[in-house]
């Protein structure tokens, strides 16, 4: 049985994931929140911008390294807590039988939590993935902002298939191979493209 996607976004939700009286969720040994996509966009593009307004535009590149590092060190905590969850280990598990669905198990996941619609594109185990989106809230919402970008500004999306190679094929277990692997987002849907494209290899 390959991974049915369908199948993966209905188990995800019947989780109901919602936030206590604090408005935290507290599952898979994380502390996740429902949160308002305009608000995060915010407060990561206006990041970058005061990053560029105080030190000059050289600084954009480590400040969008910034943030991508950031989703990718959320994205080992949280996954690694998802994969480690009785929920996925019998739900999503059982429907692994190669490399690749060990990828689109997590990226099933991902869509679940309606960040984007991703897709697995190309996986050389140990080595690259590449994944690609449509509808992903950081180029719709940065183009409904700002316009078009000249530059990808998927920050999360890059950090989330980074994070999937480190939890995949990092040396260690779960979190500790936090930037074992780096992703580049060689095309994005902010720059005119037609997709996001995401490219994960060794760092
Ligand atoms: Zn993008």
């Amino acid at each position: 049985m390959a991974i049915d996607q369908s199948k993966v976004i209905q188990g995800v939700h019947g989780l109901k994931l919602e936030g206590d009286s604090s408005g935290l969720i507290r599952r898979f040994g994380v502390l996740l929140n429902n949160n308002n996509v305009d608000y995060y966009n915010d407060f990561s593009f206006e990041f970058e911008r005061a990053i560029i307004d105080s030190h000059g535009a050289d600084f954009a590149p480590i400040a969008r390294e910034l943030l991508i590092y950031a989703a990718q060190d959320c994205a080992n905590n949280t996954f690694f807590g998802i994969m480690s969850s009785d929920e996925y280990k019998g739900l999503v598990t059982p429907m692994i039988e190669n490399e690749e669905d060990k990828v689109k198990g997590l990226v099933a996941v991902e869509n679940a939590l309606g960040w984007a619609r991703v897709e697995f594109a190309e996986l050389k185990p140990g080595e690259k993935l590449v994944l690609r989106s449509r509808g992903g809230y950081e180029e719709e919402g940065y183009r409904k902002r700002y316009g078009k970008s000249d530059h990808g500004v998927c920050y999360m999306l890059a950090g989330v298939t980074a994070g999937f190679m480190d939890l995949l094929y990092g040396p260690g277990i779960g979190p500790e191979n936090l930037g074992t692997y780096k992703c580049e987002e060689v095309k994005c849907i902010a720059k005119g493209d037609d997709c996001c494209e995401f490219v994960a290899t060794k760092r």
